[in-house]
């Protein structure tokens, strides 16, 4: 699903250069749920933001389901990130003036789905993630995990190809956390291929395979025995 090799990135700050990804090679098959660990500032949001197609590497190749992502102009990226991709935030970034239902069609209105079709699929994605009560309720009458919750409907309901959470659980105490991630294993058991950035290790082990970076390279890939919902009971 996912395959890069050589990727380097730089960021410029004034006249100096910060040397961020330095040859990172990693590929992730349909149906993974990977963690990509490090410390703050290891460079797992830039990493993340390549594979988002939010920013481009200045050296490198990344193949997306079989599509070379390079040299796309702005509105191809669009197009394809529209297509293949779902963001999960930290901060959730829903759109506080609009309902929980609002903000999980919103993908489907810039896709062009006519209105009544676009609330019957956000609904049917807030009944996954276990909120269809909440459907007409606004972002400020939820909780953290609800507005989370809510996010990873948004995300679903463009039906992407890969989900790419940076933090997700960063802003959730640990129970919380550990509910959003047993959601993101129902996701992943369902087939959708996950790449989740922490610096928690309660939630990489969650995952089924840890990818560490430390200074700009990939220092472990492992696969892991993944801590499953069943084994907290
Ligand atoms: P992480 O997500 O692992 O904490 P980041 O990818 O956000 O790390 O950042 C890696 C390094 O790059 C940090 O030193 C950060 O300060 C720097 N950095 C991140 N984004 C930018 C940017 N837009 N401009 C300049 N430096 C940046
Ligand atoms: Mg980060």
């Amino acid at each position: 699903m996912i395959e890069i090799k050589d990727l380097h990135k730089s960021y410029k700050i004034g006249k100096n250069s910060l040397h961020v990804l330095k040859g990172i090679n990693f590929n992730v098959k349909e149906g993974e749920l990977v963690a990509i660990m490090g410390s703050s500032g290891s460079g797992k949001s830039t990493l993340l933001n390549i594979l988002g197609m939010l920013d481009v590497a200045d050296e490198g190749t990344y193949t997306l389901d079989n599509f070379p992502i390079k040299d796309l102009d702005e509105t191809k990226a669009a197009k394809y990130r529209n297509k293949f991709l779902g963001f999960i935030f930290q901060s959730f970034n829903l759109i506080n003036y609009k309902s929980a239902l609002e903000n999980v069609a919103l993908p489907l209105y810039y896709q062009k789905v006519p209105r009544k079709e676009r609330n019957e699929t956000a609904l049917r994605y807030l009944e996954k993630v276990g909120l269809a009560d909440w459907a007409t309720h606004l972002p400020s009458e939820l909780s953290g995990g609800q507005k989370q919750r809510i996010a990873i409907a948004r995300a679903l309901a463009a039906q992407p190809k890969v989900l790419l959470a940076d933090e997700p659980t960063g802003a959730l105490d640990s129970t919380t956390s550990y509910e959003v991630m047993q959601l993101i294993q129902e996701i992943n058991d369902d087939g959708k291929t996950i790449l989740v950035v922490t610096h928690e290790d309660d939630i990489a082990k969650m995952c089924k395979r840890v990818v560490i970076l430390k200074d700009g390279v990939i220092i472990e890939d492992k696969f892991v025995d993944q801590v499953r919902a069943s084994d907290h009971v």
